[in-house]
């Protein structure tokens, strides 16, 4: 075995401490030729006890259309909700979301697009785990078709066995067959059809009008976010994450606070305006 280069040990050292730090930096200014996919949840709105609580203020709500008309329409909403409930947030924008981390996918051109709307042994987990929220007060199932997700931040000394739990009937039901598969997050775990993720979801979107061709920027704050970090990357892009915690995101940003502040730059002197609701655009 050939000996090592004496310097490629101090070289990797000085790599990995360059990456680190990048990891610590602020993100660079927002360009108009990016594509923007966006988290919701403890990104563009603060993390509330149950889904139904987060507060939707004017200011993102002007914030989102401003950026669209700067970036050519290129933006989407990446997120674990459901694409009726982002509708429910934020009435009358009908943006390009992707719900159910990727699961579910509005088009720019609003095609709706379903993917494994009932992945096999969703029935039995959504019985199995209905049983664990009815004996625990303060747990919440939230049924959103192709995905269940049991939120315990109202019950946070139950975490332990919610994870255990969840994961065994999870490893059973997938011995049996299911084509499902566990997410974490922050105060939640979910269940969700193997092969799709925010990352797949990022991949559709940038092979299609007006993403394509462009700078693809994924900014979120959880470990489902992850995968949309590394699809930005695959497509010749980065990501932002936002608060503290592991990631392979390029650069980070501490709260949503910054995260509004951050996209308020480029938005600059767009003024708002809706998206596009003509019938000709259906
Ligand atoms: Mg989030």
């Amino acid at each position: 075995m050939p000996d090592r280069p004496p310097s490629s040990g101090s070289a990797r050292r000085a790599d990995r401490g360059a990456r680190r730090a990048l990891r610590r930096s602020s993100p660079r200014s927002l360009t108009a030729d990016c594509a923007l996919f966006l988290d919701i949840d403890g990104t563009l709105l603060d993390l509330a006890a149950t889904p139904d609580r987060v507060r939707v203020d004017a200011d993102i709500a002007a914030l989102l259309p401003a950026l669209a008309a700067t970036l050519g329409g290129a933006i989407a909403l990446i997120t674990g909700r459901a694409i009726a409930d982002v509708d429910r947030l934020f009435p009358g924008l009908c943006m390009p979301v992707a719900g159910q981390h990727g699961c579910e996918r509005r088009a720019a051109d609003r095609t709706l697009h379903h993917h494994a709307p009932a992945p096999a042994g969703i029935e039995r987990l959504r019985a199995e785990i209905g049983e664990l929220v009815a004996r625990h007060p303060g747990l919440l199932l939230e049924d959103k078709g192709s995905t269940l997700a049991l939120h315990y931040r109202r019950a946070p000394h139950l975490a332990g066995h919610v994870h255990r739990t969840v994961r065994a009937h999870l490893a059973s039901a997938i011995a049996e067959g299911a084509t499902l598969r566990l997410q974490t997050g922050k105060g939640i775990v979910e269940v969700r059809p193997d092969g799709r993720d925010k990352g797949t979801a990022v991949l559709e979107y940038m092979a299609e009008a007006p993403f394509a061709g462009r700078m693809p920027v994924f900014v979120g704050d959880d470990r489902t976010d992850e995968y949309g970090f590394a699809a930005a990357l695959r497509t010749g892009g980065w990501g932002v994450k936002v608060g503290p915690g592991r990631t392979n995101a390029h650069f980070r940003l501490p709260d949503v606070a910054a995260v509004r502040r951050w996209l308020g730059a480029l938005a600059g002197a767009a003024g708002p305006r809706s998206f596009d609701h003509s019938p000709e655009s259906t």
